[in-house]
């Protein structure tokens, strides 16, 4: 059977998945969703004994249906190979009573590597399916993680060309390092003097301008999105709640059909609308946790129905969280409609004009699936400290908003399920926070100087990718205004 694709703000229109992939956003505006919500066709016994490729497979296949077994498997064996730092590609390591699975063992060492190791490859599979000769040009914007994850897949990939926008004081200096020592000669970056939400905002504007768009084709163009709104982003990262689920049945720390939790440290709400989906395709999963730093827009969101991002924006140690607009919780909200475009596009517009809106009590009562909570900077960086007493073991910042959300959620609830974490970034990208957060005599010493320091506490060796920033030169210096990005564009396209 052939799965389609509808525009979040569309009822009529469908497309194919690849089709999906090559748009990024739909041309209305909104987000493609699946028109039905695919289930497994394996057992958890058959998955137990899968590797994370064949696992996989068993997902992806299900989703992107007009890619044959031989392109599917192409893309998959090309992303999850020697980049990750272990075969397993996401271990599960217990820690206290909770479960972590760790998502950051790709080449940039944060959750972004699991999705956009493969989306260049089911890009150009796409591009080739469909018959485009245009050069793709990939805008993204980047809260940090994204970028870097971006311009390592899409490096010297023929046939396309990417372009990445950072908040110029909103990256840690790790992060920015990473992205602004890219090599390959199709890679671009550029800081924005304004905050994510502006380079977010910027990207979007830049998708809808459909002058732009002709001005592109005829100059052999045409853009497309790496940001996590791309269905190619978001079906990779269900991937691994269905592998997590089956390694823990395979390790015997749960019994068959065992319902278990899940807190995901949110800022897009991608990752979590992966768990959500994996719960829809068969995987018992029962709650869906979502955790926020101090931005918590979504928090406020889940205890009373009303979006509203008219607050002041804070930068956190939690960078990839200090988001005021989730794009992908719009995927969401047409879920919890009813599949209703029109309701969709008038709460999104009503977003686009007000900043805020108001779901339905019948919506709200459709959101039982999920729990909303979040972490101050003291009880993230307490959560942190904490855990590396008790057990040893190192969080970064992200990761612990999510590890004291999920303290607090059992606390509160009372709930005894076992709990999977979602363990978005390696320490090491995060090291002045974390170290700080384990001892503030850190707190003076210089970045580089605390990678051996934390070597030292955690006893896990310095990732590679850590150790190839320490000598690499700096190969994008480039800044522009929030409002100059089109300009900026066509400056660096010579369109
Ligand atoms: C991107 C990111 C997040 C947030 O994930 P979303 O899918 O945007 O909700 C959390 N932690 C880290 C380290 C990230 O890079």
């Amino acid at each position: 059977m052939n799965l389609l694709y509808k525009s979040t703000r569309d009822a009529q229109h469908t497309v194919t998945a690849s089709e999906a992939i090559l748009k990024g956003l739909a041309p209305d505006g909104g987000l493609f969703v699946p028109v039905s919500m695919p289930k497994l066709d394996v057992t958890m016994e058959q998955l137990k004994d899968m590797s994370y490729q064949e696992t996989a497979y068993a997902v992806m296949k299900q989703f992107l249906t007009d890619f044959t077994e031989e392109e599917l498997k192409h893309c998959i064996a090309c992303a999850y190979d020697s980049k990750f730092d272990t075969e397993v590609i996401a271990p599960l390591v217990k820690v206290g009573d909770t479960y972590h699975l760790e998502l950051f063992h790709g080449a940039t060492i944060a959750f972004k590597d699991m999705a956009l190791s493969i989306l260049p490859h089911l890009l150009t599979t796409s591009a080739k399916k469909n018959h485009v000769t245009h050069e793709i040009v990939i805008l993204t914007a980047t809260s940090g993680d994204t970028g870097k994850a971006a311009l390592a897949g899409f490096a010297d990939v023929p046939g396309t060309r990417i372009i990445v926008f950072y908040p110029k004081n909103g990256v840690s200096r790790v992060q920015e390092l990473q992205m602004v020592t890219q090599k390959g000669a199709n890679t671009s970056v550029v800081a924005i003097h304004g905050n994510f939400d502006n380079a977010q905002t910027g990207v979007k504007a830049l998708f809808e301008d459909q002058e732009l768009e002709q001005e592109l084709m005829e100059k052999g163009f045409q853009f497309s999105s790496a940001n996590s709104i791309n269905i190619g982003r978001l079906v990779p990262q269900v991937v691994y709640y269905v592998y997590a689920y089956a390694k823990l049945l395979k390790n015997e720390e749960i019994a068959p059909g065992e319902e278990i939790n899940v807190t995901v440290p949110t800022g897009n709400f991608g990752n979590i609308l992966a768990a959500y989906y994996a719960k829809q395709m068969g995987v018992p999963i029962a709650k869906l946790i979502c955790a926020s730093n101090e931005n918590k827009v979504l928090f406020d969101f889940f205890r009373t129905g009303t979006y509203d991002k008219n607050r002041e924006f804070v930068l956190t140690s939690s960078p990839s969280m200090d988001i005021l607009i989730s794009s992908n919780l719009e995927r969401l909200i047409y879920t919890i409609a009813g599949a209703d475009a029109e309701k969709d596009q008038e709460l999104m517009d009503a977003l686009k004009a007000e900043g805020r809106y108001d779901i339905t009590p019948e919506m709200k009562e459709k959101l039982s699936d999920f729990a909303g909570g979040y972490a101050t900077e003291e009880e993230t960086m307490a959560a942190i400290r904490d855990t590396y007493r008790s057990t040893g073991y190192v969080m970064d910042p992200h990761t612990a908003v999510a590890a004291h959300v999920c303290r607090a959620y059992r606390k509160d609830s009372g709930d005894q399920r076992k709990q999977l974490i979602a363990s978005t970034a390696s320490p090491y990208k995060f090291v002045k926070s974390v170290m700080t957060a384990i001892d503030e005599k850190y707190g003076s010493m210089e970045e580089f100087a605390l990678i051996d320091e934390l070597e030292k506490a955690s006893g896990t060796p310095v990732p590679h990718a850590i150790e190839e920033i320490r000598s690499a030169q700096i190969l994008h210096t480039r800044e522009c205004d929030a409002d100059k990005m089109k300009d900026t564009v066509k400056e660096m396209l010579a369109i």
